[in-house]
């Protein structure tokens, strides 16, 4: 048995000192000062110990940030105790964690319901098996909110209303760290706050949920409806190599579909998914049938869990060393190009025969399905492609039209954001020819109107509209 005679004194480790001289503030005995030499190994200067005053209080060691700047120096009075001898041999090598798989529960059948689209969504997420909320109420979104506060609790689950966004998506963070289901409601000032942490949850590869209601930017702008965040979704997710399924719900059953479908692909890859529907679908009331099923979520192998075989897990986003990042990057890489392949989705309108194609998502997507009808019956061969999936843009099924179409009229309620993911993809695809692109943009919260569309479309294609 070790006996400890004098506390030992600090041992400097010079290579892992910043000489930030948080320690030379703790020492009442003034026994650490400045240094004046830098280290040719880090190019840092290291503080200098003189230990003559020395008592071992062990202040200096407890104030270095730095895991091994300064360590408590074995002597020959002092034995570091192995843990062995403390706590005995561990009893069993770690077990190997486990997965709990997903079960799918019957759902009686009810009748439909009639819900705006934020109920739809929440309730798509109770019955994907969600038991975890935590957000900000902000406008347009809050409803959403609301109805996961009133039943969650009834549920055995959590709904936490945070101090802010950024506090918000760091529970989330957790809460998928722990392998459990979160999600949150917001709108485009609040995904905007919680970027920073959706860009922590895919380096550390945690699935999410996020819902975003969009509405008018940029700033605080209003709360009326527009797709403000595309960009921001497909593009802009935090710093670094950051990618997610980005779904576009169009009528309040989709929004129940969306939110059930994005939890499977969250826990299938990994990774946070965002849905982004508009203001206006937020708040419009449509029917709504739920599934002939509930989740019931098992447990991932990976999550962070109280029991022996997941204790040992870690879920970080942290890579110190140039090698295993790149080799981390190039796994979210191959984890994004199987996204990529398996994951666009597109609903198509009267396209077999359309030679002039209206893209459209979201509410606007359902302006410009009744332009389609109209311009029909006008004689033009319009159709509809509508992307459920803005990443990964739904390209596979769009390039076959671009040989036959004559013309491509992007219908969006922002200022060509969908259109650039479209042209994007369209580049990528190697297309370099094109049909030739029309837009129909209203932004500020007002959203393009059939009549309007079907007017800008007779007009590019040289027509009168009849009064
Ligand atoms: S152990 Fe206590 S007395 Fe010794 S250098 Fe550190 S802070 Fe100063
Ligand atoms: S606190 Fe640690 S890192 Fe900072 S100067 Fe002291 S030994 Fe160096």
């Amino acid at each position: 048995m070790s006996t400890v005679r004098e506390r030992p004194k600090p041992l400097l480790l010079p290579q892992f000192c910043k000489g930030c001289g948080r320690c030379i503030e703790s020492c009442a005995k003034h026994c650490i000062t400045v240094g004046t030499e830098i280290n040719p190994a880090t190019g840092l200067v290291p503080v200098h110990l003189d230990l003559e005053q020395c008592n071992g209080c062990g202040l200096c060691i407890s104030a270095c940030p730095e895991p091994y700047g300064l360590r408590a120096e074995p002597g020959k009075d002092f034995v570091l105790e192995d843990p062995k001898a403390l706590f005995g041999p561990r009893d069993k090598a770690r077990e190997a964690a486990r997965s709990i798989p997903d079960e799918r529960l019957p759902l009686p059948l009810v009748e439909p319901l009639v819900v705006k689209g934020t109920y739809a969504a929440a309730i798509g997420a109770l019955i994907a098996g969600c038991r975890h909320f935590y957000g900000y109420p902000i406008t347009p979104s809050t409803e959403g909110a609301e109805l996961m506060a009133k039943l969650l609790p009834k549920l055995q689950g959590v709904f936490m209303q945070a101090v802010s966004e950024t506090a918000a998506v760091n529970m989330m963070y957790g809460c998928g760290g722990a392998g459990l289901r979160a999600t949150t409601f917001t709108s485009s000032p609040g995904f905007s706050l919680m970027l920073e942490g959706i860009s922590y949850m895919i380096g550390a590869e945690l699935p999410a949920v996020f819902l975003n209601v969009m509405r008018g930017g940029p700033g605080l702008g209003n709360i009326a409806p527009e797709q403000s965040d595309i960009k921001l979704a497909c593009r802009g997710l935090g710093h670094g190599n950051t990618h997610a399924v980005v779904l576009a719900p169009s009528t309040p059953q989709e929004m129940l579909d969306l939110t059930i479908l994005a939890f499977d692909i969250a826990f299938r890859y990994r990774n946070p998914v965002v849905i982004l529907g508009d203001g206006y679908l937020g708040q419009m009331t449509g029917t709504v049938r739920l599934p002939d099923f509930v989740v019931k979520p098992g447990l991932p192998d990976w999550a962070v869990w109280g029991d022996k075989g997941h204790r040992e897990n870690l879920n970080c986003s942290i890579f110190l060393s140039e090698s295993d990042l790149e080799a981390h990057n190039t796994h979210l890489n191959a984890k994004y190009a199987a996204m990529t392949a398996a994951e666009q989705r597109a609903d198509l309108f009267e396209t077999d025969d359309a030679d002039v194609l209206l893209v459209a998502c979201n509410t606007p997507g359902r302006m410009a399905k009744g332009a389609v009808r109209d311009l029909r019956a006008r004689g033009i061969k319009a159709g509809l492609f509508r992307p459920m999936t803005l990443w990964p843009f739904p390209i596979d099924a769009l390039k076959p039209m671009l040989e036959r179409v004559r013309r491509i009229v992007v219908v969006e309620a922002s200022n060509g954001q969908l259109e650039d993911e479209m042209r994007l993809a369209i580049s990528h695809a190697g297309v370099h020819a094109p049909p030739v692109i029309n837009s129909v943009r209203r932004f500020g919260g007002i959203l393009p109107q059939q009549r309007e569309i079907v007017e800008r479309v007779l007009g590019f294609e040289g027509k009168e509209a009849a009064a």
